[in-house]
């Protein structure tokens, strides 16, 4: 009989004991939110926001409830408003149009190349035709394309650029960490990410101007003298009255939740390495399929895994993915016509009007496949689920 595979692609590993005891204690104070605090004391929310800013090596940090909501506050604090038109690589996750759609903005897509990163042609292109002055830069899936070039870009059309690190909390482009390039970078701990928190975010900058927009916008009221990574009151005192409140603040449970998990990114950025380094073995030697090479400057972290199902044809990818599923290898495309679960292509987004067409991204995107590999995957499952996809990519080329 043919090999079945049987575990869950969505299974996140446990949450650390350190932190359930600490949780347990937060609850039993009763002190819930991040500015409820008693004489002395610095909550759970600022402390992280101060260990997060030190990982990352970023001057100021801000947490917030979601990966979305670190993008519209960013976009605001760096003064995208009702009307400016912000660019944004085409290949990304909903999240990304709806914070710039949120904000007011305008998203000028920008075509991606056949390594998934932006290219850079139309970005020069575009920037130039649009005369935007905004960039948010998604760094999909984890695909980091080249900073020289974007940062270049970026410096010759005066352009602010926001990065969105949700897939590259922890990765590097020549050992300068993602989210260190931007003027404002945001991240993600939503459940599917590199920290597990449910929901929760960060921003980080080295603006002051910004970092004090971005508090106040977070909702801080004018309590933002407890934050954990800001710059000095002078700052605040010239911006304070300038940012909407967007109620987005973290409490004080999801950030005891990530502050046991942040000592532990390096060792699992690893794991998620040596996992995929083995599916990218296995997918290299199957039939039909395409593993795209990636840059060597690119230190990323392998907690997804995309292919190109060049060799099988749009037509059998629906049919090919149904058949992996049915052995328990649960793969999603980027190709469809129509959103399904977490994939979503830029025609989709019908709320922001008509687009320019991207004919380039439509193509490159109706072959590609997407994985994940959650942590709960040994490095055996890795090579089982490699294997029943190169059998199953076999039928279509014997055919
Ligand atoms: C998850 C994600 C976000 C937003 O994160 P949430 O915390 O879910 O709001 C933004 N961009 C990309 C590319 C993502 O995958």
């Amino acid at each position: 009989m043919a090999k079945q595979f049987d575990k869950p692609f969505t299974q996140q590993e446990p949450i650390p004991e350190s932190a359930i005891a600490r949780v347990a204690d937060i609850l039993r104070g009763g002190r819930l939110h991040r500015y409820n605090t008693v004489s002395g004391e610095t909550s759970e929310a600022s402390l992280l926001e101060a260990e997060y800013a030190d990982w990352q090596g970023a001057s100021y940090c801000l947490a917030v409830t979601s990966g979305g909501q670190a993008l519209q506050i960013a976009l605001r604090a760096a003064g995208v408003g009702p009307g400016t038109q912000v660019l944004a690589n085409a290949y990304t996750l909903a999240p990304v149009p709806g914070a710039i759609f949120a904000a007011g903005g305008k998203p000028v897509l920008v075509e991606i190349d056949d390594n998934w990163h932006t290219d850079m042609d139309d970005l020069r292109a575009k920037a130039e035709k649009s005369g935007a002055k905004f960039f948010m830069l998604s760094h999909m899936r984890g695909h980091i394309a080249d900073m020289d070039e974007i940062t270049a870009i970026c410096e010759e059309f005066d352009i602010t650029l926001i990065e969105d690190c949700a897939h590259t909390m922890g990765a590097r482009w020549k050992g300068t960490r993602s989210g260190n390039f931007g003027d404002i970078s945001c991240f993600s701990t939503q459940t599917y990410k590199h920290i597990n928190s449910g929901e929760g975010g960060f921003l980080t900058t080295n603006n002051p101007e910004f970092a004090a927009r971005a508090v106040v916008g977070s909702g801080s009221y004018m309590l933002y003298g407890s934050h954990g990574a800001i710059p000095p009151e002078e700052v605040f005192q010239k911006v304070r009255l300038e940012s909407p409140n967007c109620s987005a603040r973290l409490d004080n449970l999801r950030a005891a939740i990530i502050r046991a998990q942040l000592p532990l990114l390096e060792e699992n950025i690893h794991r998620w390495n040596v996992r995929y380094g083995i599916l990218e073995s296995g997918f290299r030697s199957a039939p039909g399929l395409e593993v795209v090479e990636r840059k060597q400057h690119e230190e990323f972290v392998g907690s997804s895994f995309q292919f190109k199902a060049s060799g099988i044809g749009a037509d059998n990818i629906p049919d090919f993915l149904k058949r992996c599923l049915a052995r328990g290898v649960e793969i999603k495309w980027f190709g469809g016509e129509e959103p399904v679960a977490f994939t979503s292509r830029y025609d989709s987004w019908a709320y922001l009007g008509k687009m320019d067409p991207l004919p380039q991204t439509i193509r490159i995107l109706s072959t590609t496949c997407d994985m994940r590999v959650p942590l709960t995957f040994s490095e055996q499952d890795c090579q089982d689920i490699a294997g029943i996809v190169a059998d199953e990519a076999a039928m279509y080329l014997r055919t």
